[in-house]
């Protein structure tokens, strides 16, 4: 069952996404060799409290953090905890916040001090990706083709998109129907209609989609131990498009794609250039 949200949900909505998107520009700025990922937690759920949120990962069935830190290997799910960030990591934060009974979910990938010529385009790769699987985003147009887009943006690069976990609904609930997978086979599926939201969040591996949990049955890595990055914005279906909720407010209009989700050069179509070029 997939509930489409009215205007005024959208807009609850909207206000969540903002504070965690002013929350997580905060995170990134904090990001530096020698940090350790648990404080950069402390400092997310300082950060959401003091807006009047509430960590939606704190607690959820029974996860110690208010936000997942995944690094290089790791795709999502890590836990934060002592160890310190190195230079030359891939950083993945992953932050959820609730406001008002509204979520709003979304994540990035920080280059931890000066990065390698591959983890940097990897990370422009995934990026990208997520761009052009918001522009699929209309009234009309199946859930599928934000999948496809995403998995032939990524396998011309070279990269893979991981199977084993989607995107998902959001409203309410952090995890609402319908799941949004980062790969398959366009025009099938549900028709997105007005007032659906989604978290759209591509997991792009460096070497092969597989995985595996470790241990902690907390933490996904890549089955090669090769690097994984992450991007995720919570995106609204609308009248004429699609609007991404997880903005800072000075950036957010409708139909709009911000700067660091487009392609190199721009436009859907030098997918064969950006490949060439690495
Ligand atoms: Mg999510």
């Amino acid at each position: 069952m997939i509930t489409c949200k009215s205007p005024r949900e959208v807009d609850q909505m909207r206000r969540s996404g903002r504070l965690t998107a002013r929350v997580l520009e905060k995170l990134t700025g904090a990001v530096a060799p020698g940090v350790t990922t648990r404080e950069i937690d402390a400092y997310a759920e300082e950060l959401i409290r003091a807006e009047g949120g509430v960590p939606a990962f704190l607690g959820y069935q029974g996860f110690a953090g208010s936000i997942c830190t995944s690094v290089d290997d790791e795709i999502v799910h890590g836990i934060p905890g002592t160890r310190r960030l190195r230079e030359g990591q891939l950083l993945k934060i992953d932050i959820g916040a609730r406001v008002d009974g509204w979520f709003s979910d979304m994540a990035t990938t920080v280059a931890v001090g000066k990065v390698g010529n591959r983890a940097r385009r990897l990370m422009d790769a995934t990026r990208c990706a997520l761009g052009q699987g918001i522009r699929q985003v209309r009234p009309g147009a199946h859930l599928s083709d934000i999948g496809h887009a995403v998995q032939s943006y990524v396998e011309a690069q070279g990269f893979s998109v991981v199977r084993a976990l989607v995107g998902h609904g959001i409203g309410r609930r952090l995890h609402e129907e319908p799941p949004v997978p980062n790969y398959g086979r366009p025009g099938l599926g549900t028709v997105l209609r007005p007032g659906m939201v989604l978290a759209i969040e591509p997991m792009v591996n460096e070497g092969t989609w597989r995985v595996r949990t470790l241990d902690d049955r907390w933490t996904v890595v890549t089955a090669d131990g090769k690097l994984s990055a992450h991007f995720e914005h919570t995106v609204a279906v609308t009248a004429e498009g699609f609007e991404i909720l997880t903005l800072p407010e000075a950036e957010a209009r409708p139909n709009w794609v911000p700067d660091d989700l487009r392609c190199e050069k721009g436009g859907t179509d030098d997918a064969t250039t950006t490949a060439a070029a690495g």
